[in-house]
This record gives C-alpha cells, structure tokens and sequence, in this order.
C-alpha cells in the first residue's frame, strides 16, 4: 500500500487510518523494515510522508510486551557530563561533530563517542574559538571537530540520529558507540548495561548495528522508543503508592492506568520493580520477580488478570510486598 502511494497520494489516507487503528509499525517492504521506507520517502519530499512518519514514530515501541521486554528503567548511577557532573541525559547532550557533503545534503556526524552537557560543550567551542585555533577538538580525546550539535531527537528524525552516531561514515554504528549514546540520552547504569550486554539480553547488542538492524522488529530504534514511552508514562503517573500488605486497592487504582479493571503480569511486573527498585537490565532481579508473580498467579488463579476484588484478599496483598521485599534485598 505504501508502495503505491508513492505514485497516487490516495493510499497514504488507506496507510495513516490503518495505523490509527493500530497495524504495525514494524513490518518489512521488499526486506525493507517500513519505517526505514517511510523515512526515506519522506527525505526525498515525498508528498505526505512527512505527515506519514510522525504518527509511525509516536506508535513505535508501544507495543511491546512488557512482560517479554519489561522497559523499567532507575534514575540513579546515570551517566554524567564529564565537565560539570550534571546528569547527562536531562541537560540536552551534545557532541564535538564534523560536517560532510554526500547526496547533495550535508549531514552531522560525531567525531568520538564522548557527549557533554550543552552548556559546556557551548562554553568549550567558544574558549577553542576565542584561542582561534583553526579547528575545534574533544576535550576529552581532542579528536578534531567542526562544530559542536546537540544530539538529533530520536523521536522526531530517527535517520538523523543515526548519521550522527557513524562516526566512519560506514553505514553502521558500533556497539560502544551505541552504548554511549543511550547512556548519554536515558538513565541507564553503564555497569547494568554492559552486563547485561555480555550476558546476551539485547538482540541488537552484537558488535555493530546496520541501519536496517537499527530499524527493524526488535531493533536498536524500537528498544530506545520504547523505553522513553515508559519514562513519559511514570513521569504521567507519579510516584507510586507503596505496596502495602494488607490491602491493595490504592495501589491497584494507580497501576490500573487505562481503567480496564486488570491488571496482567505484565503490568504486575513494571509496579513491581518500581516497588522493588529493580531496573529492566537486572536479569537477575528481574528472573526472580517474574517467577514469584507466577506463582503468585497459579496460587490465586489470576488466569484471566489481577482483579479490584482480588486486592481485597490481605494474602495475596502480603505474597506481593513479600516478594518485592525479598527482591529489593536481592543483590543486583
Ligand atoms: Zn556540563
Ligand atoms: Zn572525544
């Protein structure tokens, strides 16, 4: 259908109502995952793909399923400008860049992996400018650079984002580099993180990602999307109340966010890790909650979801504390 559209307008109407009603964003087009296709379309001033890929990007990553891929992610141990010690991932980061020409657009790319607050990554560009040296530099690695830019939004020009990451200009973005700019852009425990990379928990995590790879059903782009809808969704919830062992009602109503009157194991795992303080990259803690809230869903036979009126049963209430409990002890 969108392969049509290219050639009559018509059928971006038929594509942005399917996606209103909720087709998927990752499907592929001739191999080609179809967001990747749409951002292309809409580069080349493709009429009406622009409106096309706003509504795509804003469904992406919400739908997957948190109990398979739970996004629960800690604010604390982020990463910090190595300037000022500000948390990197709220003061806008900023890399040293240089500019090339390709395809009669000129495009952004870093020069290394380190990223800055915007205030000092300005404040170095204008003490290297009033030194008139001839080129600006890192100054961490003084890898030279044209230019310092802010770090493309992910969530509006996603092919941006990653230009700006290839560093080589190979049409690929290496691990490290990835590594480094998720931690710079979300709060993420670089130690969590690179465990959880050797110990295989991310199918992007394998030395490069392609921009095809970055695209894709489970890819680097859906994996970042989808946490940042989980971090817009806790900030719209608020803090919860805390899990209580006797009766659960407060607690359910705040979990409950879209009134359905259940609650899956899903959503019972994302509350328990706020209560437990466990973020999704502990595989460990994560393991532990998944099977306790199993049993707890055998034992209470939760097969159609965690009801209003199960709250009201003070054991269960007391099974879930317990095992946030024992989970918050746990070491990570
Ligand atoms: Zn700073
Ligand atoms: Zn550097």
């Amino acid at each position: 259908m969108l392969e049509r559209a290219v050639e009559d307008p018509q059928w971006l109407n038929a594509a942005r109502i399917l996606l209103h009603v909720g087709a998927s964003t990752t499907a592929t087009l001739h191999g080609q995952p179809l967001l990747s296709f749409v951002q292309e379309q809409a580069d080349n001033n493709q009429a009406g793909f622009n409106d096309l890929l706003e509504p795509f990007l804003r469904r992406l990553g919400q739908d997957i399923d948190p109990w398979v891929q739970p996004t629960a992610l800690l604010e604390d141990r982020t990463a910090e400008c190595p300037i000022c010690l500000e948390t990197l991932w709220t003061s806008t980061p900023t890399a040293f860049v240089k500019l090339v020409e390709g395809g009669g657009q000129s495009v952004f790319h870093v020069i290394c992996a380190h990223f800055f607050c915007f205030d000092c990554a300005s404040q170095q560009y204008m003490k290297q400018q009033q030194a008139q040296a001839n080129e600006y530099f890192c100054p961490t690695c003084r890898a030279t650079a044209h230019e310092v830019m802010p770090m493309p939004d992910i969530a509006v020009n996603p092919r941006l984002w990653f230009q700006f990451l290839d560093v080589n200009r190979s049409g690929e973005i290496d691990q490290n580099m990835a590594v480094q700019a998720l931690e710079a852009m979300l709060p993420i425990d670089t130690e969590r993180l690179h465990e959880s990379i050797a110990g295989g928990w991310a199918a992007w995590a394998k030395g490069h990602v392609t921009e095809n790879d970055f695209f894709s059903k489970g890819g680097l782009l859906e994996w970042i999307r989808a946490h940042q809808h989980d971090l817009a969704n806790a900030v719209k919830r608020g803090a919860a109340p805390s899990l209580p062992a006797d009766d659960l009602q407060d607690w359910f109503r705040h979990w409950d966010v879209e009134h359905r009157g259940t609650l899956d194991k899903g959503q019972v795992l994302r509350a328990l890790c706020e209560a437990s303080k466990t973020s999704s990259l502990e595989t460990r803690r994560i393991q532990e909650l998944k099977e306790g809230i199993t049993k707890v869903w055998d034992k209470y036979d939760l097969s159609l979801g965690l009801t209003r009126q199960h709250c009201k049963e003070p054991k269960l209430a007391a099974d879930l504390a317990a095992l946030a409990e024992k989970v918050a002890g746990m070491a990570s």
